[in-house]
């Protein structure tokens, strides 16, 4: 066994699991469970600060941000896709996908993105050109390279120009602040496998009024079912849910939900780690991927010339029995990962992963200027 230590799958806590093995009941067919699930996602409502209605979807976090784009896209729709990494531009398929538009608005990959330059683009596109985007998709951690957009500032700036806007903080959610209400959030995204530390398998979705609306006002059908946020309209009333519901899925993200709920120092102790490792990896001489914008779930650092992304990997998977990640697509090979999202963000984990690290560098002859681990332990005391 190896101690995961990537952004995602995270590490289960043993309440979790054990959540997933409790006795089943007909989860169709059985009242409580539509109550229970009613009450599971109420409480990623509260946690999320919202009065939106959430629904637990049964795919992974990809089937939320699929289920977004095809509930609100109707053929020959205008959408806004704001990219500065990876995630960020692979709204833009799934918008196509479902016949809409994708307009996408790529900015530097190393930086988040600027609310002021984007008021810009929007004063030019939407109040001159009379652009009518339909909503909008922004990404709050880009994981593969672990950049933080302000969705705090981007998505009220959005809803002035009229454009709804949909969300993917999978890999942000409870180790950044996230609140719906107050950014003005239309459709969130969630995955179990994050910061919840839950298996992967879920997924699960805010849903403003305002997106319901666009739903409802919708002149084609939406093409697709599993895919279809209305099909659970009056789920509980009817007490019918439009496919079987999971239900050990279930049984395990509640208990993963209410750890986070009993846990009041969660934000706060991704500051600090996120922090001491971001300074821990300047000092020892390596290089932070991002100039700015660092998410507190995620550290990525650039593989140093003197070896490859895949040694330092497979060092820390054969002599330390530790898994960092990777990354894919324009990142593949080019940077570390380090995961210190949801059960992952401990110090005991942490010190330990940052002292294999340094080990696993040393022995592939990466000069360090300084320790990785002494500084990690350092920053943490401050
Ligand atoms: C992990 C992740 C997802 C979900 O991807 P899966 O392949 O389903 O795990 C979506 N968005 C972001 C930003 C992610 O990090």
């Amino acid at each position: 066994m190896y101690k995961i230590m990537t952004p995602g799958p995270t590490q289960v806590a043993e309440n979790v699991r054990l959540a997933r093995s409790l006795e089943c009941t007909n989860p169709d067919l059985d009242e409580d469970f539509y109550d229970f699930y009613k009450e599971t996602c109420e409480l990623i409502s509260s946690l999320l600060h919202t009065e939106n209605e959430t629904l637990i979807l049964d795919g992974e976090g990809i089937l939320g941000l699929e289920a977004a784009c095809a509930s609100l896209t109707e053929p020959g729709d205008e959408v806004l896709v704001l990219d500065n990494g990876v995630f960020g531009k692979g709204f833009g398929d799934f918008v196509s996908l479902y016949g809409g538009t994708p307009v996408l608005y790529t900015v530097d990959d190393k930086r988040p993105i600027d609310p002021e330059l984007l008021e810009t683009f929007l004063e030019e596109q939407v109040r001159r050109r009379k652009r009518n985007f339909k909503y909008a998709t922004l990404v709050h951690c880009d994981t593969p390279s672990g950049m933080k957009n302000p969705i705090e500032k981007l998505c009220p700036l959005l809803k002035r120009y009229g454009i709804l806007t949909v969300v993917d903080s999978v890999s942000a959610m409870f180790g950044e602040p996230v609140s719906v209400d107050e950014y003005k959030i239309d459709i969130l995204c969630g995955g179990s496998q994050k910061a919840v530390s839950a298996p992967p398998g879920l997924t699960f979705v805010t849903i403003s009024a305002a997106a319901r609306e666009a739903m409802a006002r919708r002149r084609t059908p939406i093409a697709s079912f599993y895919a279809n946020l209305q099909v659970f309209e009056g789920y509980y009333e009817k007490k019918w849910f439009p496919y079987t519901m999971p239900i050990s899925d279930i049984y395990g993200l509640r208990a993963a939900l209410e750890n986070i709920r009993s846990d009041t120092g969660m934000l706060a102790r991704h500051q600090r780690i996120g922090q001491a490792c971001r300074e821990a990896v300047r000092r020892a001489g390596l290089k932070l991927h991002l100039e700015c914008g660092f998410s507190n779930t995620v550290t990525v650092f650039d593989v140093p010339g003197e070896t490859t992304a895949r040694k330092i990997l497979d060092t820390m998977r054969s002599e330390h029995r530790i898994m960092l990640a990777g990354s894919f697509d324009t990142l593949a090979g080019q940077v570390i990962r380090i995961g210190h999202m949801g059960s992952n963000a401990n110090e005991t984990d942490m010190a330990e992963t940052m002292e294999a690290l340094e080990q696993t560098l040393r022995k592939l002859g990466v000069p360090m200027p300084e320790s990785l681990s002494a500084v990690f332990r350092q920053e943490l005391k401050q």
